[in-house]
């Protein structure tokens, strides 16, 4: 475990390294937007004439609300190397078009114009617009943008910024291993969580893998990516398939932890709570999808709402997690406390409280990742578990299939098992039966508990000559038995068997014989067996009769002929 606990060290060190490398990969401009909302059907005239004094670079851009805009990047002027151009890098935001206005310091102006529908000409990886200045002899002096019909949620233009292409490409490139890396993790994830469900069938790990299959998708669609994939899809689509995605994932996330933790699941009130929660975000998702730009900000706020009140939902999972003592709890927060900071952050940001960042759109895949890894020590934890208690469960089935087919004294095969195992062998078998001659007597003499200790050493002396593939067996009282494939009873010779117990060192030296009937057959059915044994048992019944201590062979084969005993 605590080697786990390195290894994880490690690889949030790398992934917080990559995201640092990413986060400093450039040297861009960042530019300070000043807007000037324009009438709703404003002429080229008017647009021209919004002076400089109604531009506002002050109050936050949302609180101007939806409309029409103009919008004013002043800077020190700018003239890139050769061969390398600058490029303008907006974040994407719900609006229909953008008229962009390079002005350079000879007074000359480019143009460049988009609307939502075309939006993946520009559109890079991080869902961020990247839009080419044209190099002119002159530096650039300023940029201007008018965009029309922007819903203005959180700005009318987000995270500007004027970089190289070099420095882009860079800074792309550092995004595409994130995204990468992150699409291989959830892969692995959803793998390897479907594939424990399918072995263990625990309804969280389903709830785990449609979180991550969410989040995949929510991540295909909000890193832009989708719009690279299909160009004719309208971006403000695209954000519309991002809040239902993001709600979906969030609906996961709720339910897997409520299944989690199934002393919770199992209570109906949070189980109300939790599809209450789930049905408020799902329908506010749906709402903005279906409407918007209709109402956009009321839905907007009526969704991260809905957002905060499903996962407000899993307080009381959580609390009665803690009521019951669950183990797993500490180590659960713990793996999901960056999930839950980043969704908290980015409730913070839906509702205007925190400023834009592109680390809030794209922390809860760098907070998933630390949580899987987390999530893993878990399941390694809970794995550990399960197999030592399978392991225990497995010694003690052994254990008890040992002592129900063990004689308890001797440590030889009971008769039951000994029937069982030997009936259905294939082939023609020898079976020796060997009785202690004039037990009793012992019995008698010494005591029991020596007797005991006499047929101890008997079943000893039995195993000293027993050959592999032969059964081993305590009859009952002082009669054993050994059943050796005919092919090999050169290796186990009744007279061996009786020299071996003969010559065996008893308890108090004492001098104890046995005698031996043998008969040879087949033991393919129960009838075959209790023949073979009537045989043998005639036969010892001779040995006796003849004097003890000696071996007697049936005088017939099993295999039909009637012994003569
Ligand atoms: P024979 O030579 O004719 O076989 O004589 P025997 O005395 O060995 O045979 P008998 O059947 O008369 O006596 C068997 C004795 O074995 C009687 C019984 O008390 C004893 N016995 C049976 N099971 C056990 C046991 O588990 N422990 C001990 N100590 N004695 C046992
Ligand atoms: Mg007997
Ligand atoms: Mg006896």
């Amino acid at each position: 475990m605590e080697r786990a606990f390195k290894l994880l060290g490690w690889v949030v060190a790398a992934l917080l390294l990559a995201c640092g490398m990413a986060g400093t990969a450039s040297a861009a401009v960042p530019l300070q937007a000043c807007v000037a909302r324009l009438p709703a059907a404003a002429t080229e005239a008017e647009r021209l004439l919004a002076a400089p004094r109604q531009y506002d670079c002050t109050t936050r851009q949302n609180e101007h609300g939806p409309g029409n805009y103009a919008v004013r990047f002043a800077f020190d002027p700018v003239s890139p190397a050769a061969g390398d151009p600058l490029v303008l890098r907006t974040t994407s935001v719900w609006q229909d078009a953008q008229r962009i206005v390079f002005r350079y310091g000879d007074g000359t102006t480019e143009t460049l114009e988009w609307n939502s529908a075309n939006a993946s000409r520009y559109m890079t990886i991080g869902a961020i617009f990247e839009f080419p200045v044209p190099t002119h002899a002159a530096p650039l002096q300023a940029i201007h943008i008018e965009v029309t019909n922007s819903a203005n949620l959180r700005g009318v233009v987000l995270g500007a910024e004027l970089m190289t292409r070099s420095e882009s490409f860079a800074l792309k490139a550092w995004l595409v291993a994130l995204y990468a890396g992150f699409a291989g993790l959830s892969l692995a994830l959803l793998t390897y969580n479907s594939a424990l469900w399918v072995a263990l069938g625990h309804r969280f790990q389903l709830a785990y893998c449609g979180m991550v299959a969410s989040l995949m998708a929510y991540t295909f669609t909000s890193s832009g990516l989708a719009l690279l994939a299909f160009p004719s899809l309208d971006n403000n689509d695209r954000l519309r398939i991002n809040y239902v995605l993001l709600g979906l994932t969030a609906l996961a996330a709720v339910l897997f932890v409520r299944d989690f933790f199934s002393d919770a699941a199992r209570d109906r009130r949070v189980r109300h709570f939790t599809i209450l929660g789930g049905a408020a975000m799902m329908v506010t998702a749906l709402l903005f999808a279906l409407l918007a730009p209709w109402q956009i900000h009321l839905l907007d706020r009526l969704y991260y709402i809905g957002g905060v009140l499903l996962l407000a939902t899993v307080v009381p999972v959580l609390w009665t997690a803690r009521k019951q003592g669950d183990a797993y709890l500490g180590l659960f927060l713990l793996a999901w406390s960056p999930p839950i900071l980043t969704t908290a952050a980015r409730a913070a940001y839906g509702f205007n409280l925190l400023p834009y960042s592109f680390w809030l759109d794209n922390g809860n895949l760098i907070a998933l990742a630390v949580e899987s890894l987390l999530s893993s020590l878990l399941i390694i934890a809970r794995l550990r578990v399960l197999s030592s208690e399978r392991d225990l469960a497995r010694e003690g089935e052994q254990s008890a299939l040992r002592l129900a087919s063990s004689d308890p004294l001797t440590g030889l095969l009971n008769r039951r098992a000994f029937i069982g195992r030997a009936v259905g062998r294939s082939g023609v078998h020898r079976l020796m039966l060997i009785d202690i001659d004039s037990f009793k007597a012992i019995n008698d003499r010494m005591g029991h508990d020596i007797g005991d200790e006499v047929l101890c050493e008997i079943a000893r002396a039995i195993q000293s000559v027993r050959i592999p593939g032969s059964l081993a067996v305590r009859m009952g009282g002082e009669e054993f038995a050994l059943l050796v494939p005919l092919a090999r009873q050169g290796e186990c010779l009744p007279e061996q068997v009786l020299d071996a117990i003969r010559t065996h060192t008893m308890p108090h030296a004492l001098k104890v014989t046995a005698s031996l009937g043998f008969a040879d057959g087949p033991v393919g059915s129960h009838d075959e067996w209790k023949r073979l044994y009537r045989l043998a048992d005639a036969a010892l019944y001779r040995a006796k009769a003849d004097g003890r201590d000696r071996t007697c062979r049936a005088t017939g084969f099993a295999g039909g002929i009637a012994a003569r005993a």
